[in-house]
């Protein structure tokens, strides 16, 4: 059985989700969807329409393809498309929608939706093997990766090559954030084994901004509509112990990267309180500056902001790149355990440069993510023993404002005795001679938690 939708899409529709209904009978065994669309290009420039559909059972959501050429996905009960939930073929109520990300000038695109389905089901996919080796584990600071993509969304690499990549980069853990969908998931942490922590997650990727939702293996509605908030959904996810990220706020939006800038007037901060800062290869992304000058007006604001970093990645790197990567104290190298340390903030952001840094005020003591009341403290930073690149400056940052710096030596302290004052913040950072960040801290904070939103 099979049946067409077809229509028109104008400059009005971008931003919005064009719904097509059918109603599948009992005994469906798969689903085969085919979205096409002319002209695929508006005929000038370089930036194609980005338009992809949505699938929805009468269960709930089945996937989606997000930025990528294919939208033509199978849906079977044991085997689906990337980017699709294998799974029942539900008698009901489905619905195909177009998600309109940027339609560009003149507009007029005409579009077709195939829809068709047999009694048949594909064959049951065989189970992927795990990886051979242990991880680290017990008390300590971990590193790893926050952001990234497989081919289920826009990326170039495999599951398995992207579980590779991770373990090639020497990571105690990897997050996989495929833009709108969970399908990947289930793959990753069976390959994954033993060998690293898989921390999965989503990210939503809305017209208005993207957000990581780290800790979900649950599809997280990416939509915003019918008098929904973004901020309702970023209070929801905390609610049930996941952790909701502000991905690269200072992205350039349309039409460049239409939807990529953030946009939420109730999440600035609002309820959120992690802000990728460093997102992609450092000097290539000119986001980033102005992602950690947010992180600072949000300390400064009041705000217990946490601050992370994302590789973003799609492919592998190439030559020459220089991306970050978090490191986290956590009490074991767990998904839970790593996304408390997260949510407490006790963590740095760092392209090599490893370090540990403390306040001590009066015989107690705080690290990033802590906060000891106001009054005479001394704050002390301890650079690792590792090799540094040259040319490296390490700064004491009090309020967004450097207050004490020093060149780089391996193995150096830094220690500054002040009076903090009820709000106020330290973070260090270091940088190159060009003024490029290779870490940034998470912040140390006085006057009590009881100052802080
Ligand atoms: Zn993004
Ligand atoms: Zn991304």
């Amino acid at each position: 059985m099979s049946l067409t939708f077809t229509g028109q899409l104008d400059l009005d529709h971008m931003g919005t989700h064009v719904p097509h209904g059918f109603t599948l009978p009992e005994g469906v065994g798969t689903l085969r969807l085919n979205f096409t669309h002319d002209p695929a290009h508006p005929g000038s420039g370089d930036i194609p329409h980005q338009l992809s559909i949505s699938v929805y059972g009468p269960d709930g959501a089945r996937g989606t393809r997000h930025n990528n050429a294919d939208q033509s996905p199978v849906i079977s009960t044991h085997h689906a498309s990337p980017g699709y939930l294998p799974g029942p073929i539900e008698a009901g109520n489905w619905r195909v929608e177009i998600d309109v990300h940027r339609i560009l000038p003149p507009g007029r695109v005409t579009y077709s939706i195939e829809v068709a389905w047999d009694a048949d089901e594909l064959p049951v996919p065989e189970t992927p093997r795990a990886k051979f080796g242990e991880r680290k584990r017990g008390p300590g600071w971990y590193k790893g990766d926050l952001h990234g993509h497989t081919l289920h969304s826009d990326g170039r690499l495999t599951v398995e090559d992207y579980l590779d990549y991770a373990l090639e980069r020497g990571f105690d853990f990897v997050a996989l954030t495929d833009h709108n969908t969970t399908s990947a998931l289930p793959e990753l942490m069976t390959r994954a084994g033993e060998a690293i922590t898989i921390i999965p997650g989503e990210e939503l990727t809305t017209y208005n901004g993207h957000a990581l939702v780290l800790g979900t293996t649950d599809w997280v509605d990416w939509t915003v509509r019918d008098g929904q908030t973004m901020g309702a959904r970023a209070r929801g996810v905390a609610a049930v112990g996941k952790v909701f990220v502000i991905a690269h706020p200072k992205s350039e939006g349309h039409p460049f990267c239409t939807g990529c800038r953030w946009a939420f007037a109730d999440l600035l901060p609002g309820v959120a309180r992690h802000v990728e800062v460093w997102n992609g290869p450092w000097t290539s992304c000119p986001q980033n500056p102005g992602g950690v000058a947010l992180f600072y007006q949000w300390l400064n604001q009041g705000y217990r902001m946490v601050a992370t970093c994302g590789t973003d990645t799609h492919r592998r790197a190439t030559e020459g790149q220089r991306f970050g990567f978090n490191v986290i104290r956590a009490e074991d190298n767990t998904r839970p355990a790593l996304l408390d340390g997260l949510r407490a903030g006790e963590s740095y952001v760092t392209s090599g440069p490893l370090l540990s840094a403390w306040a001590n005020a009066s015989g107690d003591n705080a690290t990033f993510g802590g906060c000891l009341p106001e009054g005479e403290v001394t704050v002390t930073c301890l650079l690792g023993e590792g090799d540094l690149p040259d040319g490296l400056n390490l700064s004491l940052i009090h309020c967004g404002t450097v207050v004490a710096s020093a060149s780089c030596i391996a193995g150096m302290e830094l220690t500054e005795t002040f009076t903090a004052r009820s709000g106020e913040w330290v973070t260090w950072e270091i940088r190159d001679s060009a003024g490029h960040i290779h870490t940034l801290t998470n912040a140390i904070r006085f006057g009590g938690e009881d100052v802080w939103r």
